[in-house]
């Protein structure tokens, strides 16, 4: 065990001086194991990956019958791969028109170049708007899109022409203008600390930008697939992008990423120049068999309503503790308030002693994160805020 740690450190790429640290044994439904038995319930979800649970077993069974048909073929977009063909039916068949054309990628940051890519080739305009506190990805593109210029400034140069604008206020929507190729927005903002909509935010953003001509953008990589409380937030606030990107939970799992838009204008991409967007792997026939797979369980399943009662639950029984200060949540993604760091640090500790698994925002260092699998049960949900109460909250 001591070894591994050793190697872990030594050879696995690290990002950060504080990883989790916690070795995965095996993880079914809300729970992950370490190899001494310990287990830990998931208020994570890999960051709205696991919405279907651990080790489901349709998915599972998906990915090994795929597997066993073929893997890697091809680069994206050559051959007629029926899971590909399949799982981008459904998804056109769940999303307002004209959404119908939709490419897909390897993961978030490469549905967000995507996306940038193809606004700027249909307005043939370059300047990208997007929000303050906003995450999309970590790759050059994504970054220049992204709040938190202590994260962002060493590696300027980035791309130029972006403009960001407050979140949520109205006044800033006047400095998108006929410059303007696109928007880009999540309609929940996430790493913010958990962030919806002001009443009637979103559909202003929509009216400004039809009216100048730029493309509306939504980033839904972390709110898609039931984590909103609908099936994609953009049916919650009817609000209908021209192009939105999904990932995470669209791969039940696996690694999977796409843009989806008109036919009209994804056809962009193909001349003038041809080959606007090029991925090996985007695409990936056993990802999109997952991803499928994933998809008709939640369906089955009813989990993008049932988010919602429970997410609701969650903060019900959270709420009136006196070390919280506030919750903010859409569907089962919340943002437990504690007002300060150090608060937010010791209850990390206690939270993982009491065997759970949350973390903070990217931009937001004073809540904890709770965003389970959707397939959580209400009897789990309370009794994880009985143990999160006793064992966590209590001893602040
Ligand atoms: N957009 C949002 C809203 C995200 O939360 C994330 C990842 O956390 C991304 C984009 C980037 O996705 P990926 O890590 O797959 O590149």
């Amino acid at each position: 065990m001591e070894i591994l740690r050793r190697q872990f450190l030594s050879h696995v790429g690290q990002t950060s001086d504080s990883p989790l640290m916690i070795e995965v044994a095996r993880a079914e439904g809300i729970y992950f194991y370490a190899p001494d038995g310990k287990r830990y319930v998931d208020l994570i979800s890999g960051v709205s990956v696991s919405n279907v649970g651990h080790g489901n077993r349709e998915v599972v069974e998906a990915v090994c019958a795929q597997a066993r048909e073929y893997m890697h073929v091809m680069v994206y977009g050559e051959m007629i791969e029926r899971p590909q063909v399949k799982y981008a039916m459904a998804i056109a068949g769940l999303l307002p028109e004209p959404l119908e054309s939709v490419y897909f990628v390897n993961s978030g940051a490469e549905a967000v170049e995507g996306a940038l890519k193809l606004a700027k080739r249909h307005t043939r305009r370059t300047e990208i708007v997007s929000f303050r506190n906003a995450y999309h990805g970590s790759t050059h593109g994504a970054m220049s899109v992204m709040g938190g210029e202590e994260f962002v400034g060493a590696y300027r140069p980035l791309l130029p022409d972006t403009r960001k604008l407050r979140y949520n206020c109205f006044e800033d929507l006047a400095q998108i203008t006929e410059r303007t190729a696109c928007v880009l927005v999540e309609p929940v903002q996430g790493e913010s600390g958990v962030n919806p909509p002001v009443p009637g935010f979103l559909e202003a953003l929509r009216e400004r930008c039809s009216a100048v001509g730029a493309l509306l953008i939504f980033d839904e990589i972390q709110t898609g697939f039931g984590r909103s409380g609908e099936m994609f937030a953009l049916l919650k606030y009817g609000v209908t992008p021209d192009i939105l990107c999904l990932a995470k939970a669209l791969g039940g799992g696996m690694p999977l990423g796409a843009f989806v838009s008109s036919g009209e204008i994804m056809a962009g991409l193909q001349s003038d120049p041809p080959l606007g967007h090029i991925t090996t792997f985007g695409g990936h026939p056993v990802c999109c068999a997952a991803g499928l797979a994933a998809l008709e369980y939640i369906r089955e399943h009813d989990l993008a309503r049932l988010a919602e009662p429970k997410g609701r639950l969650f903060e019900e029984l959270l709420k009136d503790h006196p070390a919280v200060r506030e919750i903010r949540r859409s569907g089962l993604l919340l943002a437990v308030e504690l007002g300060s760091s150090e608060r937010l640090f010791r209850a990390m500790g206690l939270l993982r002693e009491a065997g759970y698994l949350s973390d903070w925002f990217l931009f937001c260092d004073t809540a904890f994160r709770i965003s389970p699998p959707l397939t959580i049960t209400e009897e789990q949900v309370r009794a994880c805020c009985a143990e999160i109460r006793a064992e966590v909250l209590d001893k602040l």
